[in-house]
């Protein structure tokens, strides 16, 4: 079996992959209700909250166009903090359902700009929220959201996270750091497969919602809410299977312990780099400290070709990792480490890069 090792899907157990197998349940019925009952309360524990949170059948977009719909206004006013792919689609969304939204940029490998966040809020009183990203999975850097979170609470601002490739490996208190609205998806730290989002609602956050008028009718929080109170069911048919997935794959993460869970992405997060520099290769992140966790970028150079690359350690060596996107593509590969993953798995991946690394070019060039 290949190693999966791209930032999602993740590779899933094999005590999800047979909890997934089980017949279907009426998902009206009490059975499925108890079900998601205790997957919400273990993931709540996860997410390390007392706040509202509910289970959206569609990928992590799903869950951020959700958060977009549900929060705002047509016209309002959003400071959208982006340092990758997945922050400008985030501010995209914000701007497809007509929020008026100003854009804080980095430039890729460097975290956001505290001091520009400020200096934002200040300069244009009426901003209603900051939407972010924790972990910018396209390069690899995770964002330093606490003090984010505290300049947007500070000024009374909503703040929205899209924590879709940290939450569950990189610590993200939600409560602690009262963070508005957070969304993640299944197929990111959480082993199971694609198809479903989880988002965390405060109640400065459902204040907003009673006010927000961009139109909402799959994605609305307060139909969500309705009948998870009445009933403990979803307003639509949810992805039945991926919740019997998530009952053994949350018993594993609270088994485990939530400090070593984090304390293990970090440890394989740093063998990754580790190994990689031991290789001559550069992480695209040069400062440590904002290296992500979960997913490990390295810059394209030294006359690699990195296509290639990807498959060789495909073709030859059953190592699956991921290219640079958009702007990034051939300049960057990462390697996904979150999930299911042990350093047994990253080593196979550097004794992998070891052997592909000169077939691909790498070395050919200064
Ligand atoms: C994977 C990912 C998403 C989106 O996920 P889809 O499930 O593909 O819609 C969003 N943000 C980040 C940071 C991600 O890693």
């Amino acid at each position: 079996m290949a190693q999966l090792r791209i930032p999602g899907p993740t590779p899933c157990p094999e005590e999800v992959l047979k909890a997934m197998s089980r017949q279907m349940i009426n998902h009206r019925g009490d059975e499925y209700a108890k079900l998601q009952r205790e997957v919400i309360a273990k993931l709540k524990s996860v997410f390390q909250t007392q706040n509202d949170l509910y289970l959206l059948t569609g990928s992590g977009t799903g869950g951020m166009e959700a958060a977009i719909v549900n929060m705002l206004s047509p016209g309002d006013k959003v400071l959208a903090v982006t340092v990758g792919a997945f922050g400008d689609r985030f501010a995209n969304i914000a701007k497809t359902y007509g929020a008026d939204v100003t854009i804080i940029k980095s430039e890729f490998g460097k975290p956001a700009d505290v001091a520009a966040i400020k200096k934002a809020l200040q300069a244009e009183p009426k901003i209603k929220a900051i939407i972010v990203t924790h972990n910018e999975s396209s390069t690899g850097l995770t964002n330093p959201l606490e003090e984010i979170a505290k300049i947007a609470k500070d000024a009374g601002k909503l703040i929205i996270v899209d924590a879709v490739s940290s939450m569950g490996a990189i610590d993200c208190p939600v409560d602690k750091w009262k963070l508005d609205v957070v969304v993640t998806g299944s197929q990111k730290s959480w082993m199971v497969p694609p198809g479903m989002a989880f988002v965390s609602i405060s109640q400065d956050a459902w204040k907003a919602h009673a006010e927000a008028k961009i139109p909402r009718f799959y994605w609305d929080f307060t139909r969500a809410k309705k009948i998870y109170e009445e009933k403990g069911q979803n307003p639509w048919t949810p992805a039945v299977s991926i919740v019997f997935g998530l009952q053994p794959a949350l018993d594993m993460i609270l088994k485990e312990g939530l400090p070593n869970v984090f304390a293990r992405h970090a440890r394989i997060a740093k063998l990754t780099r580790e190994g990689c520099k031991a290789l001559g290769l550069t992480p695209f992140v040069a400062d440590e400290k904002y290296a992500s966790n979960t997913v490990t970028a390295i810059t394209v150079n030294k006359g690699l070709d990195q296509k290639k690359l990807n498959k060789i350690l495909r073709d030859e060596f059953q190592v699956v990792i991921s290219g640079g996107q958009q702007a990034l593509e051939g300049k960057i590969f990462r390697i996904g480490h979150l999930g299911w993953v042990a350093d047994k798995d990253i080593k196979e991946v550097l004794d992998a890069l070891k052997l592909a690394l000169p077939k691909a070019g790498f070395g050919s060039a200064k």
